[in-house]
This record gives C-alpha cells, structure tokens and sequence, in this order.
C-alpha cells in the first residue's frame, strides 16, 4: 500500500514496544514510505550508556550522570540511506548495540536525570511533526499528543529468536536461551522502572507482529495512517480510538 507524502499535515507518529518486537526495521520502512523522519530514541539512551562506560561513570552517580549529559552531544546523520547515531560527532552505530551495552542501557535509562535530558532532546527533534520516532514512553511521555500511536508487540521467545539472529549475524558469540533471557530481563527493567515505564498509551493501537511479516506490519500501520491524513481537516486534532489488531 503507498501512502500519501505530500501536502496535508505532517503528523508525529509514535511507536512503542518491548525489544525485539520489529520497532526499529519498521519504523525506518515507515520514515521511508512517508518521507518522514526516523528517530530512534533507544540509540539515544544506547548512546548516553556508551558514553558513561567509556567515562567509568556508574549509573548510581546521579551527579556524575547529569555531568556527562551536559558534555555529550547527540545527533544522527544519514549516509547512503543510512542512519547513523553519532556521539559527540564520532559514529558510534555499532559499538552502541553489543549486549553489554544493551543490559548497561536499560540500567541507565531508568535514572531520571537521563530521562529528563534525552526527553527535552527528543521533544525539539519531533516537534515539526513528519517524523516517526520509536521507543517505549513515545506515545505516554514524549509525545502525549502524537497524531497517530503504535504499540508494537510479539511474544518473547519470537523477540528473543529475532535479537539471536542480528547478534550471531554481527559475529557476537551468545545462545539463544541467554538472549531470551537478557530480552526478558530487559523486559522486566524497563517496565518496573520508576520514571516512564514501558506501557502501552491507552490510546495506541496494539500489534502482535508475532506470525506477522514486515510487510503485513507496513500495510496495517499505514492502512490507519492513511485513514488518519483521510480524516483530517487543517487544524483538526483526531484522537485515535483504543484497539488492536
Ligand atoms: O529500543 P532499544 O532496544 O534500542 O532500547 C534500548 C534501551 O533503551 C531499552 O531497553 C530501554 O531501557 C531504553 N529506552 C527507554 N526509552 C525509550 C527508548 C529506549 O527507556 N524511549
């Protein structure tokens, strides 16, 4: 299915999920179709993680943390098609994904002086609107408002064969039980943290991708945006209806 990309309102649409659930293929294929933005906010806690391994700053040194917030800067760049995370303007798009630093992230990303840094970061990437940014607080804490809103999920052990697949594929030497159960773990870490756990918005519209194929996400996903552009007068603010697929 195409969708429109021209004229009309550039809308803010949110997707959020647990790892391993598709968000990142799927929303750079859905940037793409729109001519949108891709913002991949997990890079950016990735990245600010990174950075405190490198400093030696524990995440229990909140002092310590704001520090390293306040000296980083954090950008994206797109080379060939591809999107790059980059760190005080070095690319750090492959060292920010080993599973260490997944584990490290998902620590870190719970201290609210992170949060509150990459919140306000995040907010005057996507305010412009043409933009679909992924990650677990888009739809509940960044952006309440979004035009449109994704939860995207699938069962663990589907999450885990695909994390297992991407790290054999980058040479990481790993099982595929021990990568179920970092999924899990990682799971558990963000959506029992205090500050903006991972919850689907009451208002998002849930995906199982699960049995699904990135295409089949696609359709779904722009079936409702195109609804949303269809529906929507200049100026109008739609609020999406609760449901599922
Ligand atoms: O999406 P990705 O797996 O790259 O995210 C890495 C980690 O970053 C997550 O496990 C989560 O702890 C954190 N994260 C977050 N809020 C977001 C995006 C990611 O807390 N909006």
């Amino acid at each position: 299915m195409s969708v429109s990309r021209g004229g009309g309102k550039r809308l803010i649409i949110a997707i959020d999920g647990p790892s391993g659930a598709g968000k990142s293929t799927i929303t750079k294929l859905l940037a793409d179709r729109l001519g949108y933005i891709h913002i991949d906010t997990g890079a950016m806690f990735r990245t600010v993680a990174l950075a405190a391994r490198r400093a030696g700053v524990s995440p229990d040194d909140q002092p310590a943390l704001a520090r390293l917030c306040n000296e980083c800067t954090i950008s994206f760049a797109r080379t060939n098609g591809c999107c790059q995370v980059l760190l005080n303007g070095e690319d750090v798009s492959s060292a920010i994904r080993t599973p260490e630093i997944s584990l490290l992230t998902s620590t870190i990303s719970a201290r609210k002086v992170v949060r509150d840094f990459l919140l306000e970061l995040q907010r005057q990437m996507g305010s412009a609107g043409g933009v679909v940014l992924e990650g677990r607080d888009i739809g509940t804490v960044v952006f309440p408002d979004a035009d449109v809103k994704f939860f995207l999920s699938a069962s663990a052990e589907e999450r885990g064969r695909r994390r297992y697949l991407e790290l054999r594929a980058r040479g990481e030497k790993i099982s595929l039980d021990e990568t179920i159960a970092a999924v899990v773990q990682r799971d558990r870490q963000d959506e029992e943290r205090e500050h903006a756990p991972l919850r689907r918005a009451v208002d998002a519209i849930e995906i199982d991708s699960s049995g699904l194929s990135i295409e089949e996400v696609l359709e779904r996903m722009t079936a409702v945006i195109e609804a949303r552009l269809k529906g929507q007068g200049a100026g109008t603010s739609v609020r999406q209806p609760v449901g599922s697929f």
